[in-house]
C-alpha cells in the first residue's frame, strides 16, 4: 500500500471520462481543479466525472479547488507574442488594454504605487526580466535585462516589491461560492502572504454563512515564509507551491525551503502537499528525467503527505503514465528507505494526540497489521496519519464529506459507515461503547479489504468527543 498520496491537476488533457478513469486506476488520490484556468462549466464537468468515475471504480478521491488569488498577467498581444531584445526600453502600464512591444499592459491596478525604480519585473515564470528605471506618465519605464519571446497572458512576478492589493479577489469570491456549490473537499488559497489573507476568507464566508472546506495555503511568496507560523495557525494545510516560489525566490533556495516547510507543517500536525514540476518533462515525453525521479523520491523522504502533478496531467501528452510513474517511484521509495524510528509530530498533552500516538505505538509493539480509526470529523485520522505509523490505516466515518477528505492524508484509506452504539448514557448525553456486532462487521470489512487476515492483530482507535469518555484504543485479534 502506498502511503504518500498523489494529486493530479485536471485540465484540457484530462477533463474527460476515459482519462479520469485512467488517472484513478494509475493512482490519483486527489484531483485539483485549477481556477486560474477554465470556466465554471469546465470545472463542474470535471467534478462530476471525477465523482462518478470514482464511484464506479469504488475508489475514494478528494477534490481540491485551487483559487487563483492575485495572479498578475500581461494582457494579449495582437499577434499573440512579441520579441523582447536585451537593452530595449519600453513602458509597463497598469490596465487591460492590448499590449505591444512599446507598452506592455499588466493586470495589476496598483502597479505604479507598488513597483519602484530598481525593482525587477519577471515575466513568463521568470524566463524574461525587465528592470524598472522610473516612472513616466501613467506607466513605468523599464529596460529589458533578459529578453526573448513573450506570449499573451503570461504570468508576472515582482520579487522585489511589496504587493499591497488584497489577495481575495472578486473572482475568488465567485469561484469559492461555485466550489462550495459543487462540493469541493479542500480549498487551496494562492499567494497567501500572512494570516490576514486567510482570515479575510474565513470572515467573508462566516458573514455569508458558508461552511468552508479545509483550507490549504499555497506558500509561494517570500512574505509567506516570514509569516509561516501565523499562516499555519489558521489553515488545515499548506502547499509548497514551487512554481511561483521558485520565481519569487532564488532557485537555489527552494530545496531547503521545501524541507523546512514540510518539517514545520508536520510538527504542527498540518497537511503538506509538495507541488509543481515534479515530473515536468513527462508533459511531452513518456519517461521522466533521473533528476525528476529523484525529486519525487526526495519529496516523499522529506515527509510530504501528498505530491502534486500539474502540467503533466492538465495539458500533458501522458497524464496516466505520469501518475503511474509517480505511483511507482513513491512505492519503491517507501518500500526501500528505512523509516525514521521517531515521527516528526509529537503529542503535546492533548488527549486526542496521546490516543493517536498510543495507537501507533501499540501497533508497533504488538505487530498489528492495521489500525482502524473511527472518526467523525476526520481529525483523529489526520492525527494518526501525522504519527506516520508503520501499518496501513483504515478510517471509518459516517460523514460523506469526511470520506472524500481523507484520501489526501498520508497512509489513510477511507470508508463510509454508520456507527452503531451498544448503549447510551442519556443523562450525560454521552455514547459509551460501540456495539459488539458492529465491531465484528468492521473486522469482516478489514479482512475483506485484504489489510489483515483472520488471526492477525489490529488496533481500533477513536479520540472524538462523540465517543465521550473514555477515548479508546482497543487491541483486537481478528
Ligand atoms: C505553484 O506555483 O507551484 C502552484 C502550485 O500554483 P499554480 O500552479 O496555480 O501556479
Amino acid at each position: 500500500m502506498r502511503r504518500a498520496k498523489i494529486v493530479c491537476t485536471i485540465g484540457p488533457a484530462s477533463n474527460n471520462l476515459r482519462t479520469i478513469r485512467a488517472l484513478l486506476l494509475s493512482g490519483m488520490d486527489a484531483a485539483r481543479l485549477n481556477f486560474s484556468h477554465g470556466t465554471h462549466q469546465d470545472h463542474q464537468r470535471a467534478a462530476g466525472l471525477i465523482r462518478s468515475a470514482a464511484s464506479a471504480l469504488k475508489k475514494k478521491v478528494s477534490v481540491i479547488q485551487d483559487l487563483q488569488g492575485i495572479k498578475i498577467r500581461v494582457t494579449d498581444f495582437p499577434d499573440g507574442n512579441i520579441i523582447l531584445r536585451n537593452g530595449q526600453e519600453l513602458l509597463v502600464c497598469p490596465g487591460r488594454s492590448a499590449s505591444s512591444d512599446k507598452c506592455i499592459f499588466i493586470t495589476y491596478p496598483r502597479l505604479l504605487r507598488d513597483i519602484k525604480a530598481g525593482h525587477r519585473i519577471l515575466l513568463d515564470d521568470g524566463f524574461l526580466r525587465l528592470d524598472v528605471l522610473g516612472r513616466k506618465g501613467n506607466g513605468l519605464r523599464a529596460v529589458v535585462a533578459e529578453g526573448g519571446m513573450l506570449r499573451s497572458r503570461k504570468g508576472v512576478n515582482f520579487p522585489d516589491s511589496k504587493i499591497t492589493a488584497g489577495s481575495f479577489t472578486s473572482k475568488d469570491k465567485a469561484d469559492l461560492l461555485f466550489g462550495v456549490f459543487v462540493g469541493v473537499d479542500y480549498m487551496a488559497v494562492s499567494f497567501v502572504r500572512n494570516a490576514g489573507d486567510i482570515l479575510i476568507i474565513r470572515r467573508w464566508a462566516e458573514k455569508k454563512e458558508i461552511v468552508l472546506p479545509p483550507l490549504i495555503a499555497k506558500i509561494e511568496k517570500p512574505e509567506a515564509l516570514e509569516n509561516i507560523d501565523e499562516i499555519l495557525d489558521n489553515v488545515e494545510g499548506i502547499m509548497v507551491a514551487r512554481g511561483d516560489l521558485g520565481v519569487e525566490m532564488p532557485a537555489e533556495q527552494v530545496p531547503v525551503i521545501q524541507k523546512r516547510l514540510i518539517d514545520l507543517a508536520n510538527k504542527r500536525g498540518k497537511l503538506v502537499v509538495t507541488a509543481t514540476q515534479m515530473l515536468e518533462s513527462m508533459t511531452h515525453r513518456s519517461r521522466p528525467t533521473r533528476a525528476e525521479a529523484n525529486d519525487v523520491a526526495n519529496a516523499v523522504l522529506d515527509g510530504s503527505d501528498a505530491l502534486m502533478l500539474s502540467a503533466e496531467t492538465a495539458i500533458g501528452m501522458y497524464p496516466a503514465e505520469s501518475t503511474a510513474m509517480m505511483d511507482r517511484i513513491i512505492r519503491h521509495t517507501e518500500a526501500e528507505s528505512p523509516r525514521s524510528p521517531e515521527p516528526v509530530f509529537r503529542a503535546s498533552g492533548r488527549f486526542s494526540e496521546a490516543v493517536a500516538d498510543g495507537a501507533c505505538r501499540a501497533a508497533h509493539e504488538v505487530g498489528a497489521k492495521a489500525i482502524v480509526v473511527f472518526t467523525r470529523t476526520g481529525f483523529t485520522a489526520q492525527l494518526v496519519s501525522k504519527f506516520r505509523p508503520g501499518v496501513p490505516v483504515f478510517a471509518l466515518t459516517p460523514q460523506d464529506e469526511v470520506v472524500n477528505r481523507l484520501p489526501l492524508l498520508w497512509g489513510i484509506e477511507s470508508m463510509r459507515g454508520r456507527f452503531v452504539f451498544a448503549s447510551q448514557n442519556a443523562t450525560a448525553g454521552r455514547v459509551e461503547t460501540l456495539d459488539a456486532r458492529f465491531i465484528k462487521s468492521v473486522q469482516k470489512c478489514v479482512i475483506k479489504s485484504g489489510l489483515a487476515k483472520k488471526g492477525d492483530t489490529i488496533i481500533f482507535v477513536s479520540s472524538s468527543a462523540f465517543l465521550g469518555d473514555p477515548n479508546i484504543i482497543r487491541i483486537q485479534k481478528l
